[in-house]
């Protein structure tokens, strides 16, 4: 039986922890998901690698790469575009691996018109005042940073609705574990394998009809 990929869409708060959470994900279950590499306008982060953190573009890169269809989605958010590359995202679930994509709300609404059985997922920090000590971290950031990203915050919880499952990031391992059962149950879904439950059907009937010549209305 063939496992068609599934597209996962992450979402949520700035830190709440869904960096780590999908690396450790991915670290578990490698043969499983693939992560897609977005491209945006903005610049590097120290540290950020091209290729593993981002594809790093100009403007006018960014905006041939979506005159030729190349992105599946793309939004600006706080004056950069982001995109999701189509090509990867495509030949990975084609070889059956899901794939996930970490992007804002604007790019998850576009995902779910364009794929309307992706399935997207908003990480949830356990209280306001948890994210809050997590946004503070180590108290190197100043004050006006971490006012941003709380703003930024109560900004994006109003479309946390548009979202169909909400995984709490309390525990990262727990976490992990929950967003990976939650795509395997995704898995099992009756609409996701019509062709497989179509194929015992037409077997079953087969397999009636040829040990039970004149039988088979009988136990209908
Ligand atoms: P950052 O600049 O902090 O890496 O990312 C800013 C926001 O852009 C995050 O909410 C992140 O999830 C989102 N983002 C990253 N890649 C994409 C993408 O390809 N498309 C969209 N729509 N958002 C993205």
């Amino acid at each position: 039986m063939d496992r068609k990929g599934i597209l996962i869409v992450v979402s949520g708060y700035s830190g709440v922890g869904k960096g780590t959470l999908m690396k450790k994900l991915i670290a578990r279950y490698e043969d499983q998901y693939a992560l897609s590499v977005s491209v945006t306008t903005r610049k590097p982060r120290e540290g950020e690698v091209e290729g593993r953190d981002y594809f790093f573009k100009t403007w006018e890169e960014f905006e041939g790469l979506i005159a030729r269809d190349e992105l599946i989605e793309h939004a600006v958010f706080c004056d950069n575009y982001y995109g999701t590359p189509r090509k990867y995202v495509e030949e990975q679930l084609l070889k059956g691996r899901d794939v996930i994509l970490e992007i804002e709300q604007k790019g998850a609404r576009l995902i779910k018109e364009k794929v309307p059985d992706a399935v997207l997922v908003f990480v949830m920090p356990p209280d306001a005042a948890t994210l809050e000590k997590r946004l503070r971290g180590r108290g190197t950031e100043p004050e006006e940073v971490i006012r941003q990203r709380l703003l930024k915050a109560v900004d994006e919880s109003k479309y946390v609705e548009n979202y169909e499952y909400m995984i709490v990031n309390d525990d990262i391992d727990r976490a992990v574990e929950e967003l990976h059962q939650l795509v395997e149950s995704q898995h099992k879904e009756l609409d996701r394998n019509l062709a497989f439950a179509r194929e015992v059907q037409a077997d079953l009937r087969k397999l009636v009809a040829c040990a039970y010549p004149d039988g088979e209305k009988k136990g209908e």
